[in-house]
Order: structure tokens, then C-alpha cells, then sequence
């Protein structure tokens, strides 16, 4: 036998380059295997293989587990509406766990828009997505409704400082609308200074009275109303190889999903696609 390939001769890199592209194959084919079953049950194929039931058929011929199954033919069933996702799930094209993720949301308005979606970011994009959906939609109703998990919390000194003012007959709540107002209005024109001021760059390093404006206005949470993760990336919401300007005024802070859904609907990722697609 004249195949023999000796690994302990390659570097680590490529073992690991390999690994991932035999991963990310391995998981295309199965996919696609997946795809195949709902049409091996309709024509009841599975019988003419000596198998009882599709998925002991799926289980012997593709190695995969009942509960992937299961999955995928419901999801078949789930999107008997919705055609672009259904050729999505058959074709093998997006995962079955993607899919998934999506498909409580999924009618046939929306359907386009979940399918460019579901092959353009990463599944816990597609959460937030679902998530931010629901939200939005006011005839669903949000079972987990919990309360909201933070709760003020004052120093011992101020919250005596306010408790004495408004023993007094003081308005605190009018005293603190107003600094919230004014803080409000201070980073506004901090933001708008800085903006006018910054002049054209090619150098993608955001200056550091940017940054810091930015987390003065949000904090160390992503801009997202609602959103509480922590905020991880800087977003330009004018695309910054056309602006070429780190204006705070056009910047947001962003945790990574919702980052990763900024960018979906962004003309360049819609380009690549397309490019990919031929
Ligand atoms: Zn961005
Ligand atoms: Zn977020």
C-alpha cells in the first residue's frame, strides 16, 4: 500500500488547518444526510432497506444520533410554509441546529430575510436575532418574563443625602431628571466637539477620547436597548472605509452579536456572498 501519510512529519499548524477543514466538510455532509431524510420517510425508503423506522435507517447508514432526527424532520414540517428555509435545511446548505434556532420566528414574510440570516452569522447572533424579534413583536407574549436584574443600588451616603433632601419637601425626582437630562446634553455636544474636530484617517485605531465619550454614554453594556451583555466591539455605523473618520456621533458600542447582525445588512457582507455563491 502505497498511502501513507506521515503526520508526524507535519507541523502543527497544518494538522490543525486540516482539522478544521475536515470538520467543516464532515458537518456539510451530514447536513446534507440529513436533508436527504424527510424524503426517505415520505417515500417510506427506509422499509425497503430493512430498517423499521427512519431514524434506527439514519442512525445505521449516517452515524447520527435520534435526536438530530428527529430535528430535521420536524423542522421539514415546521417549514412546509416557508420555502427558501425549507431548500435551506434539504440542501444541506445550513445546519440543522441553525435552522432550529430560528424557526419559532419564521413565517412566510420574514422568511427571506431569516434565510440571508441564518447563513451569514454565527448561531448565538441568530439568538439575539430571535430574541430581539420577540421582543419587538407585541402580541408575543413573554412567558419568562423576569424583573428587570438590576436594581439601583446607592451608597450609603447618598441615599441618606437624597432621603434628607426629600424629608425636606424637595423634588428629588425632578433634581435627578434634570441631571439626567444635562448629562445627557453634556455628551451630546462632547460627541459633536470631537466629531467636527476629527479629521479623515486611514487607521482603523479608534483615538482614545473617542472610546472614552462612547463609554461614558453607554457604559460597559452593548448599545442595544434591552441588550445587557457586556459591550466587546466598536461598530461605525457610516461604513468606515467610505467615511474614513472615527466620529463618535456615527459609532456604537456593541456586544458581538449584535455587532454580527449590524454588519449582515451591510452591503459588503451581501457582496461577498454573492461572490462565494458563484
Ligand atoms: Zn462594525
Ligand atoms: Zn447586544
Amino acid at each position: 500500500m502505497e498511502y501513507i501519510v506521515a503526520f508526524a512529519e507535519w507541523s502543527d499548524e497544518k494538522i490543525l488547518a486540516t482539522c478544521v477543514r475536515y470538520g467543516e466538510e464532515a458537518r456539510k455532509w451530514k447536513n446534507r444526510f440529513l436533508g436527504l431524510l424527510p424524503e426517505v420517510e415520505r417515500r417510506r425508503l427506509y422499509v425497503k432497506k430493512g430498517f423499521t423506522s427512519v431514524v434506527h435507517f439514519a442512525q445505521v447508514v449516517g452515524g447520527v444520533s435520534e435526536a438530530q432526527v428527529k430535528r430535521a424532520l420536524s423542522l421539514h414540517e415546521r417549514f412546509e410554509e416557508t420555502p427558501a428555509l425549507q431548500n435551506l435545511l434539504t440542501s444541506g446548505e445550513v445546519s440543522v441546529n441553525k435552522l432550529a434556532k430560528i424557526a419559532s420566528i419564521a413565517e412566510p414574510e420574514n422568511e427571506i430575510f431569516l434565510a440571508d440570516q441564518v447563513q451569514m452569522v454565527s448561531a448565538r447572533a441568530l439568538e439575539t436575532l430571535v430574541r430581539d424579534a420577540k421582543y419587538a413583536d407585541p402580541n408575543f407574549v413573554h412567558v419568562n418574563k423576569s424583573e428587570p436584574d438590576h436594581k439601583l443600588a446607592l451608597a450609603e451616603d447618598v441615599e441618606e443625602g437624597l432621603a434628607e433632601l426629600q424629608s425636606r419637601g424637595i423634588d428629588i425626582d425632578a433634581e435627578l431628571r434634570l441631571f439626567l437630562e444635562q448629562r445627557k446634553v453634556q455628551i451630546e455636544a462632547e460627541k459633536e466637539k470631537i466629531g467636527e474636530s476629527c479629521s479623515e484617517t486611514n487607521s482603523r485605531y479608534v483615538p482614545k477620547e473617542v472610546r472614552d465619550v462612547l463609554a461614558k454614554e453607554y457604559g460597559t453594556k452593548c448599545s442595544v436597548p434591552g441588550c445587557v451583555r457586556p459591550s466587546e466591539e466598536l461598530h461605525h455605523t457610516q461604513r468606515f472605509s467610505m467615511s474614513k473618520r472615527h466620529d463618535p456621533r456615527y459609532m456604537a458600542l456593541l456586544c458581538r452579536e449584535h455587532h454580527q447582525i449590524a454588519h449582515s445588512k451591510d452591503v459588503r457582507v451581501q457582496e461577498m456572498r454573492a461572490r462565494k455563491r458563484k
